[in-house]
């Protein structure tokens, strides 16, 4: 079944006093979930048990209440009253024979203690860095609060033992824990013996550790989080600084787990950086310790990680994202089934769920953070209903995985796609600058759905009403999608602006059909998501002078929430793009635009060849219209339902198509819900008094 040459990633590994039985390495990843949806996270963590993880963490959990990071939702272990649901979590990890790790953070100089209200603390007195740049600033601890800090530790390990856990990691990197602010002579300006030198900015890690050995350490592994580059300037804790600093403390954890940088660096998305894209910086890392090291880089290829594990890079593979997309990646892989791993896009919209403190979301993964709210498995699905065929028009993500939902429910499926190749938007977005991964979308889909027996597909059939009548489908999915409007509806505009029709004005889709604007681009962007960049980076590309101009004061202003907000200023600004930020686009004239000021009434002209309109997107809902206007008609011709879905229905993020496709294909022949909540939530218990 396996394939001989993965064997040495199944090998059992020691991390301390504990085995774990595989490399594979789930290190901790937010949900969005946290505290607020306890079960819904446990839940989460007991599939990827079930998938094959050798070793499952947490999300970061708020060890003491003087440090939280709100408003981001993560775990809390403050009090015993905590422990009931983190045990949960820790039971569900167990399940298959996972180890199950807790990630213990205290959050020091990235803690704005916005709900508890109490001072925060830091190795010194500075600002507080977040998000959010939050007008708080920390106290620098004095030596009684790093005793009762080492004390807290100690009572988060006990607490984390008797929830269950098995591992206790200890967040030191993506600037987001005290072990790094310790760490790095940036956050750490102390005179005192834990400031100063590497040995004494140490101290306070050898401390802790120490402290957490003599209470848990005979039964738990502890390990530490480390950043492998600060990437914050000559003062930050540097890749050679971490080298020194591990070979000065080789024995110091039971494991070193390595992450780059901050988050932003460390989670790159696919559109900046490769698979195994920290390599360099881990390369020669292992001959330093006797410890094992685990390290990330969004590994979904096998033969890479046997390289990773072969060439001494690392002792175990670890992943989030990849083990979101697929909580299955390690069984597919000991079960020879490489072709089924639902790999990672790299997109980073499961950030999202975190940064908007919404609810977890994944692109190619829709049951994620949906195993118990909606009780939905990434590998199994109920068995067709009393009804048997479904037509899917229009081969997108929503149609795609609408189609392969019901499949494999048993129904017999048809996919009409009116273009010749399939895939609808990730056919086209793939060959755009930096894209090309999220044509894993279509390409795993349609792989599934060749092995299939029960599926036809269609390409080069754009189908009217009459057809689909004519067919004799009982169920009629229509996904056909949305096209970028070129009138500037979108939030500056709600009705069309005033546009002199002799300037050319281009939409994402001409560009990606091939048309391509000449001279000097104004690229208008008031979507905030990665078209805009993404098209202007086209046009840079092509040679045009381009002019990027938005109403928000940030470039690709959602993609904060997607960690790649400030790449993309910065590879525009490389490219040679103009930037103009808080202006929107006042009117279209010949040879120019005019622009306005987003809070004054300031104007100005912008002299042009051509504009680019990223704007919003109309759904390409006729056909479904034209189905409804028939309804008499059903019944003749068999149809027990049509559903409109995806962008058709409402334009969105891919991940929110694929979410719709697999929703539709659980519901069908499913009871009606009526007017009950499509899913469970955890409702806060009311106190006694
Ligand atoms: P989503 O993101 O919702 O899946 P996409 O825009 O990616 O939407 O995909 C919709 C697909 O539907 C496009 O490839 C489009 O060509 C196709 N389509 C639109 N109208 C029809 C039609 N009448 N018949 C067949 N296919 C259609
Ligand atoms: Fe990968 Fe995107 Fe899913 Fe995150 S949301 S796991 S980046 S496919």
């Amino acid at each position: 079944m396996r394939d001989p040459r993965y064997d040495i990633l199944f090998q059992s590994q020691q991390i301390g006093p504990l085995t774990a039985k595989n490399r594979f390495y789930q290190v901790p990843h937010c949900n969005g979930g946290g505290y607020r949806d306890p079960s819904a996270a446990a839940a989460m963590r007991g599939i990827k048990a079930e998938g094959g993880w050798g070793v499952i963490f947490t999300e970061q959990t708020e060890m003491h209440h003087t440090s939280e990071i709100t408003p981001f939702i993560e775990l809390r272990l403050w009090e015993d009253q905590d422990i009931p649901s983190i045990a949960k979590m820790a039971e569900a990890m167990k399940t298959h024979g996972a180890l199950a790790g807790i990630q213990l953070a205290y959050s020091g100089i990235n803690g704005p203690n916005m709900y508890t209200k109490e001072v925060p603390l830091a190795p010194s007195a500075l600002p507080i860095r977040t998000f959010t740049n939050d007008p708080v600033q920390a106290r620098a601890m004095d030596k009684t609060d790093i005793k009762n800090l080492r004390r807290w530790f100690v009572n988060a390990a006990r607490r984390s033992q008797m929830a269950g856990f098995d591992l206790i990691c200890l967040y030191g990197a993506h600037g987001f824990g005290i072990f790094q602010h310790f760490l790095s002579r940036a956050t750490n300006q102390r005179a005192d013996e834990y400031g100063g030198s590497l040995e004494n900015r140490s101290r306070f890690a050898r401390e802790v550790i120490a402290d957490m050995r003599d209470a848990v350490g005979d039964k738990m592994a502890l390990t530490l989080r480390v950043s492998l580059d600060e990437t914050i300037g000559d003062l930050g804790f540097s890749n050679a600084e971490v080298r020194d600093f591990i070979a000065m403390n080789a024995e110091l954890p039971d494991l070193w787990d390595l992450a780059m940088g901050t988050w932003e660096d460390c989670s790159g998305p696919s559109r900046f950086k490769e698979e195994a894209a920290q390599e360099a910086w881990v390369q020669g890392i292992r001959e330093l310790s006797p410890r094992p090291v685990v390290g990330v880089g969004r590994f979904t290829s096998p033969d890479v990680m046997v390289r990773m594990i072969r060439q001494g890079r690392l002792d175990f593979i670890g992943c989030a994202r990849p083990s979101i997309a697929d909580p299955f990646l390690p069984r597919k892989i000991d079960e020879g089934r490489i072709e089924d791993i639902r790999e990672c896009i790299g997109c980073n919209i499961c950030i999202t769920g975190d940064m908007t403190q919404g609810m977890g979301r994944c692109t190619q993964n829709p049951t994620w953070m949906e195993e118990w709210r909606r009780g939905w498995h990434p590998e199994k699905i109920a068995a067709k209903g009393e009804s048997d065929s479904v037509l899917v028009i229009g081969s997108g993500p929503a149609g795609l995985e609408a189609a392969l939902g019901a499949a494999r429910r048993g129904y017999r499926v048809a996919v009409a796609e009116a273009r010749e190749v399939l895939g609808g938007r990730v056919a086209r977005e793939r060959a755009l600058p930096g894209l090309a991964a999220w044509g894993r979308v279509a390409d795993y889909r349609l792989y599934q759905l060749r092995q299939l027996g029960n599926v036809a597909l269609y390409p080069a059939s754009p189908l009217t009403a009459g057809e689909v009548l004519d067919f004799g489908f009982q169920h009629i999915c229509v996904a056909t999608g949305s096209h970028w409007r070129a009138d500037g509806v979108a939030r500056q505009h709600v009705t069309p602006i005033s546009a002199d029709t002799t300037m050319p004005v281009l939409t994402p889709d001409d560009l990606m059909q091939g048309r391509r604007p000449k001279g000097r681009v104004v690229v208008f962007d008031d979507d905030h998501y990665y078209m805009g960049g993404v098209m202007a980076e086209l046009c840079a590309q092509q040679g045009c002078e381009v002019t990027l101009l938005t109403p928000s004061a940030f470039v690709s202003d959602w993609t904060a929430n997607t960690l790649e907000q400030a790449a993309i200023h910065r590879r525009l600004v490389a490219m040679g793009v103009k930037i103009i930020l808080n202006t929107g686009l006042a009117a279209i004239h010949t040879g120019a635009v005019e622009t306005c000021c987003s809070y004054t009434d300031l104007r100005a002209q912008l002299d042009c060849d051509a504009v680019v309109m990223v704007a919003s997107r109309r759904s390409e809902d006729a056909l479904f219209h034209d189905l409804q206007a028939r309804q008499a008609d059903w019944a003749d011709a068999g149809i027990l339902s049509v559903k409109l879905i995806g962008d058709a229905a409402a334009p969105a993020p891919i991940a929110w198509a694929t979410f719709a496709g697999h929703r539709y294909a659980r519901a069908l022949d499913a009871p009606d819900l009526g007017d009950a909540l499509p899913f469970r939530r955890e409702v806060t218990a009311l106190a006694s008094d």
